[in-house]
């Protein structure tokens, strides 16, 4: 599974499977993406490998232990790491170029959902965070 960001600068593939998909509704996500929500899943860092441009990746802390990755020329999302888990990155599904064969099962931090986006699926949704 590939995956790219809007410039093109950064490309990487997935040697294994993404879980738990969701769309979070965090205040964080919405000013990350420019959007209503961020669909991300997770994935081992085993498995996540650099095809080009890891020089291209700028990071900010938005929350204490939690590093969102973008592309520094065109802003593209393209991972989260997270100082308490190592061994997991956060993948929004957004960049990806090929079908990453997980859909959103759940809507989480559904307090703060914009105002002018309705969520019109039956999908599960959690007022605040997965934990
Ligand atoms: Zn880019
Ligand atoms: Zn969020």
């Amino acid at each position: 599974m590939r995956g790219s960001c809007l410039c093109g600068g950064i490309k990487y593939r997935i040697n294994g499977r993404l879980f738990d998909a969701m769309n979070c509704h965090c205040s964080m996500c919405r000013k990350a993406q420019g959007s209503a929500f961020r669909s991300r899943a997770a994935v081992k860092t085993e498995h996540f490998e650099w095809v080009a441009g890891e020089d291209l990746m700028t990071f900010y802390e938005s929350s204490p232990g939690n590093h969102r990755g973008f592309c520094r020329v065109c802003g593209s999302p393209i991972l989260s790491k997270f100082d308490a888990y190592p061994d997991y990155l956060g993948l929004p599904l957004g960049p990806l170029d090929d079908d990453p064969q997980v859909r959103p099962k759940r809507h989480v931090h559904v307090a703060s959902k914009a105002p002018w986006f309705t969520i019109t699926d039956d999908l599960p949704q959690l007022p605040e965070g997965p934990r």
